[in-house]
């Protein structure tokens, strides 16, 4: 954008507008990635939905396109782009808790952190991401898989309504009643939509949960993932358990002389009666001999920060992902070969649960295109060090390569890499031919073109 539209531009915005020549710029442009490196025409930092719709009329009358920043988490750096504007909201944090009705309003640049410290001041939570530094836009508007997911859904399972700036500027709230197939496409179809400046949640009371992370040793892990396979899907709902590969950290609750060892994991937070934690725990913790245990009584936003510093901003990060449908002995080799590799204490490997609540919702209700899957996987390469970046994509290619025969041809969007584009149609499954259809109503010309690419139909 030269300088002439971008003074305009401030002109009439209340938020910041950043160019190339600005001292800002460097940092401005920076994801949660370390790897992306782009250099957007413009950083929009938008105060509210007024300097939103003037930024998006501003990017329709330049003819650039328009990258969406929530969180900034995306893996493939979808939060910046070059040559295009970034609109990045982090500085729309409002929220409003309805706590008589159990709903909430947050605005589209909250991080999980900031929804879970407002909402539990109430007492309520809703299915957000296991880190907190997340943000609420990209994880919901793709799928939302967390702690509280058996219990009530996926995180977009729990939106009510949303308002939007589309391609040309123009502000709707989607909703089941006003613009229904738009409000069907923003649960799963990702960031290809509009600027989604609001979120409206269904809350429910969660508090004081108990949780943590108990490790095994990692030659245990084929007993503690078919103890987790069998039990996972008929445990009670307040249980929330995933499978992970972990190289332990430096923490006090690890025996030193195991600080630095890849160990297998169960994380856990049971969100039912605390006194009736022990016997939902036990088919998972008893399944093999535990190495070491940090898991009690805590506020769910706690539980929600607890791995953050496992996760830093500045890694570089390469996924993948894959929906599963069962764990049979093969899969299992799979995971016990490339596991124990993991390259870095930052990168993990976690086999989500998709049942329970997930279940209850018809297949094609929303946008989300694997509600059959009863697992995700996804192989999250994070490390400090950039000399290590041919060696830990390579870990994560292999590692998929071997679990790519027992899985489905999809993953999830919000998991997938920038090399996972091609399969677009597989990540978004049943929902990719009605998706096309309504991106071609809501944005022809393919402006909101950084994500998991819908391409109009
Ligand atoms: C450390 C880490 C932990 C994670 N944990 C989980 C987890 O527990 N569960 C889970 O399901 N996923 C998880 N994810 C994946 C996460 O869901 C995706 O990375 C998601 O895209 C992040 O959303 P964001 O807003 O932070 O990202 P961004 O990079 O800001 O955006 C991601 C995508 O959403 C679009 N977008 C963002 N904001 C808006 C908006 N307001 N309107 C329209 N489009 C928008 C962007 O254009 C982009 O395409 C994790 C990722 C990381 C890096």
């Amino acid at each position: 954008m030269d300088d002439k539209l971008a003074t305009e531009l401030q002109g009439q915005i209340r938020g910041e507008v950043i160019v190339g020549s600005d001292a800002r710029y460097d940092e401005a442009r920076k994801v949660y990635n370390a790897m992306i490196d782009r250099k957007p025409a413009v950083i929009v930092r938008p105060t509210g939905v007024a300097d939103v719709i003037a930024a998006v009329k501003a990017a329709h009358a330049a003819h650039l396109n328009i990258a969406v920043r929530g969180g900034g988490h995306s893996v493939p750096g979808f939060g910046t782009a070059d040559g295009a504007m970034v609109l990045d909201l982090s500085r729309m944090k409002g929220i409003r808790v309805d706590a008589k009705a159990k709903t909430v309003w947050a605005e589209g640049g909250c991080t999980w952190g900031d929804f879970n410290h407002a909402t539990h001041a109430f007492g309520l939570a809703t299915t957000g991401g296991i880190i907190s530094t997340t943000g609420i836009a990209g994880l919901t508007l793709g799928g939302g898989i967390g702690y509280l997911t058996r219990g009530f859904g996926l995180s977009l399972d729990n939106l009510l309504a949303a308002d939007v700036v589309l391609a040309d500027g123009s502000f709707v709230t989607a909703s089941p009643r006003s613009h229904p197939d738009l409000f069907w496409a923003l649960r799963g179809g990702g960031g290809n939509f509009g600027v989604v400046t609001n979120f409206q949640f269904k809350l429910h009371p969660v508090d004081t949960i108990v949780g943590g992370v108990t490790f095994f040793e990692k030659e245990d892990a084929p007993d503690v993932i078919r103890a987790y396979d069998a039990y996972i899907g008929k445990a009670p709902r307040q249980l929330g358990a995933f499978f992970a590969w972990q190289i332990a950290p430096p923490l006090p609750f690890i025996p030193a002389d195991r600080h630095g060892d890849p160990l297998c994991a169960i994380v856990a937070c049971w969100a039912g009666p605390k006194d009736r934690a022990k016997k939902a725990l036990a088919p998972l913790l008893d399944s093999a001999k535990i190495v070491a245990q940090m898991l009690g009584p805590m506020p769910y936003p706690a539980l929600n920060g607890a791995f953050d510093g496992l996760v830093p901003p500045g890694l570089q990060h390469y996924w993948k992902t894959a929906f599963v449908k069962e764990l049979p002995d093969g899969a299992i080799a799979a995971h016990m070969a490339h596991g124990p590799k993991l390259p870095a204490v930052n990168s993990t490997v976690h086999i989500y649960p998709i049942n329970g609540a997930v279940h209850d919702v018809k297949p094609d209700a929303t946008a989300f295109g694997h509600r059959d899957a009863k697992y995700a996987t996804v192989i999250a390469g994070m490390w400090p060090d950039p000399s290590q970046n041919d060696a830990s994509i390579r870990w994560v290619r292999d590692y998929y390569k071997a679990i790519e025969p027992y899985s489905e041809k999809g993953g999830y969007i919000n998991f997938a890499s920038e090399d996972d584009k091609d399969k677009s149609a597989a990540n978004f499954g049943r929902s990719y031919p009605r998706l096309r259809k309504i991106k071609a109503k809501y944005d022809k010309g393919n402006v909101f073109r950084f994500n998991q690419n819908v391409t109009p139909g």
